[in-house]
């Protein structure tokens, strides 16, 4: 049995609160394109599967109503089934009433009654999780069920792998929720005779970007234009103020209209049409002294700690690329990417150590996130700490560099180094690699050492490759950076 096509869910319902308009189509549309995860998405939704199957386990005994997907009125009919039992808890229990089927992740019993406890992959809880528990009590209630109470399980911060005793916490929104629940009755009938009607009109605002980005902006948004006031550098909460004034694009900004150094070289480059280059950038670059090792990590957070003294989503360093480069110019290059689900940490920290031996400068491109992982190296190999930290007190950064002193059209109001090199570089580009971004990178890491059986060893080794010359592109990159400065300091201020 399907559901009746316009009966509200949980994730149905929260989308209506964001917007009538969405919910509209998430529930007209199931099979719109926009609706299909990329494989960022599908990662979190992998992520939030497996945590609430783990979850099970700390609210022990219970009973999992464990059938297909689609399968409703199977649902209904086990879970009804299961209230009749003594279980303590039931998994997965599906109730429908009032327009709204909701399956809860854990119903607790709790004397008499049940109590809901809503599982999220988080480590705090939000406040939107409140409508989250909300509707499934108003459902619940409708039902016919007495719940005593609602609580939010979400990973527990404090927990350290070896010992996962204490991997969730457990907080009580009851109040929350009972406050919620005339406003939720109210919405659930708003919301139902929203999808009985026409695809409403709904005009766009922050509601598209919160609590969540909203799948269907570009159905919604009209084009930005090129240099919109939203892509200046760091002004986001400015760029209203300036629509507010008339000014749609950078080439509107009057001569002291943006106050933040960074964001106004960005628009005097827009309006002038080239690269602006400060004349204090050659002094910028004397700290940057051969022997230097560019270096790059590659960084995997399982929610679940598998590594010792890890907690959930620890960034745990596991790859890098280092390029070493010879006062005489000559490169030589140094890589590692582990394989399976050992601990790989001590064989990184020998490895990096190794790699930077003998630089005078280890050059990255925001070092704020090497040297956290480098610090975390050393906490975890602890023999390897000194020489560790002696890498970091070597670190020289080429972020603020470019950021301080150099803006170029193309930048797009961005100095990442995907956004810079392009622009620097031409004939450098991440365009056709088949691991592109930083997010990619870090799920196929993830899948290459925790779940290395959902690929064929040929796949396991054309990923393998993929994260090399990913993480290679990265600190190539920045060789390419420092010198194309170099050039640039050389040429004199304003080229
Ligand atoms: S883009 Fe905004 S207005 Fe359009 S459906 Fe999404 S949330 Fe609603």
């Amino acid at each position: 049995m399907s559901r009746r096509p316009h009966q509200l869910s949980k994730s149905r319902f929260t989308a209506g609160l964001q917007c009538h308009r969405q919910l509209w189509w998430r529930t007209h549309e199931p099979d719109a394109p926009e609706l299909v995860p990329d494989a960022g998405t599908q990662a979190i939704f992998d992520t939030g599967t497996l945590v609430g199957e783990i979850a099970r386990d700390h609210v022990p005994g219970g009973t999992l109503i464990d059938l297909p997907y689609d399968d409703f009125a199977g649902k209904l009919a086990a879970t009804k089934a299961a209230l009749a039992t003594d279980t303590p808890a039931i998994y997965e229990a599906s109730v429908s009433a009032d327009g709204v089927f909701v399956a809860v992740d854990i119903l607790q019993r709790d004397g008499d009654g049940w109590r809901l406890v809503e599982v999220k992959s988080s480590t705090s809880v939000k406040p939107q999780h409140v409508p989250d528990a909300a509707i499934q009590v108003h459902a619940l209630r409708a039902a016919g069920l007495t719940v005593t109470g609602a609580e939010v399980m979400v990973l527990n911060s404090a927990c350290r792998y070896p010992d996962l005793s204490n991997l969730f916490r457990r907080e009580d929104v009851s109040a929350d929720v009972e406050a919620s629940l005339p406003a939720v009755a109210a919405e659930v009938k708003t919301q139902l005779a929203v999808l009985a009607g026409p695809l409403p009109e709904v005009e766009t605002g922050p509601h598209c970007n919160a609590p969540y980005a909203c799948p269907f902006r570009s159905r919604c948004w009209a084009e930005v234009p090129e240099h919109h006031v939203s892509t200046l550098y760091y002004q986001s909460a400015n760029a209203q103020k300036y629509l507010d004034q008339g000014w749609v694009t950078i080439f509107d900004l009057p001569d002291g209209s943006v106050k933040n150094p960074t964001a106004d070289r960005q628009r005097r480059a827009v309006q002038a049409g080239r690269m602006i280059v400060e004349g204090a950038l050659a002094r910028s670059l004397e700290r940057f002294r051969a022997p230097l090792a560019y270096f790059d990590f590659e960084t995997v957070m399982p929610a679940i700690p598998v590594w010792d003294g890890c907690g959930p989503y620890t960034q745990v360093p596991v790859q890098f690329s280092c390029h070493v480069e010879a006062e005489d110019g000559t490169l030589t290059h140094h890589e590692w990417v582990p394989e399976g689900p050992g601990d790989p940490r001590a064989e990184v920290a020998a490895r990096v150590v190794e790699a930077c031996r003998g630089a005078a400068c280890v050059v990255a491109y925001n070092s704020t996130f090497e040297k956290r992982a480098l610090e975390h190296l050393a906490a975890a190999v602890p023999f390897r700490a000194a020489e560790l930290r002696d890498v970091i007190a070597r670190m020289v950064d080429l972020l603020p560099v470019v950021r301080d002193h150099v803006y170029h059209p193309d930048f797009g109001g961005s100095f990442s180094i995907k956004a810079v090199l392009p622009a620097l570089v031409p004939e450098f580009s991440y365009e056709g690699l088949e691991v592109a971004k930083g997010d990619d990178a870090a799920n196929v890491l993830a899948t290459l050492l925790f779940a290395p059986e959902t690929m064929t060893p040929l796949e396991r080794s054309a990923r393998r490759e993929a994260l090399l010359e990913y993480c290679k592109l990265d600190t190539l990159a920045m060789v390419k950076i420092l010198h194309r400065l170099r050039e640039l300091a050389a040429a004199g201020a304003g080229a």
